[in-house]
Formats: C-alpha cells, structure tokens, sequence
C-alpha cells in the first residue's frame, strides 16, 4: 500500500477486493474484520461495529466451500487425466491451492456480503 493513500473507503469491485485482502471494517476501514483466516469477527476492536448482526452468508458459506471443493476436484482430475504428473507433486501443489482457494473466495465473500448488509443498515438509519 503507498503511504500516501488515503484510508477512505474505496467503491466498486477493487474496494472489496482490497477489503477482503485485508479484512478491514466497513465503517472505520481498520483491519479489524477477521478474527481468523475466514471468520469474520463479533464486533470491531475500534470502532464496536456488530459485526455479527451483519454477517448473512453463514450457512451460504458452507454451500460455497462445498462448490470449490468440487471444481478444484474437477480441475485435479483433468491435469491428472492430461499430464499424468506424480502423486506428490499433485499433494505438493493441491494442499496450498485448497486452502488459500477456499480462504481467499470464503473472505471475499463474506466481506461482499458483510459490506452490501452495512450500506443496508446505513441507508434505513438515516
Ligand atoms: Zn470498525
């Protein structure tokens, strides 16, 4: 990040992307989103935004985890069925990709989500 950014909140697609990156709160934008790799805090450290009212995609998030499962599985089976390539290159290189696969498309989901619930909430309050 340049240091001379500043710490508005972005719009659009790259705003979430960023958000998710780096798990920041819809209302402060400090990094205080994730209270794990892909699980989305309670409430804020800074600002005690509740976090957890805004979290929708609970269950959705399960489905999804399931869905990437299956097309990394889909994906492994046609470089297995192409390229016939060693049994411990395929661990070596399906471990990581599983895991930062379904981190990485679980907190930007959820942050999507989290944020489309926040600028709901601060419509209907003003
Ligand atoms: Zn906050």
């Amino acid at each position: 990040m340049n240091p001379g950014e500043s710490s508005e909140t972005q719009k659009g697609q790259s705003g979430i992307f960023r958000a998710a990156l780096l798990g920041l709160c819809p209302r402060c934008g400090e990094k205080t989103l994730f209270e794990a790799p892909a699980r989305v805090a309670m409430t804020c450290r800074q600002c005690d935004l509740d976090l957890g009212s805004l979290e929708r995609g609970g269950r959705l998030g399960g489905v999804l985890t399931a869905l990437i499962a299956i097309v990394l599985i889909l994906i492994a089976y046609g470089v297995e069925t192409m390229f016939r390539p060693p049994l411990w290159l395929q661990a070596a290189f399906w471990a990581p990709v599983t895991v930062f696969g379904v981190i990485g498309t679980l907190r930007l989901f959820k942050t999507a989500l989290l944020y489309e619930a926040f600028e709901d909430s601060e419509g209907q309050s003003q």
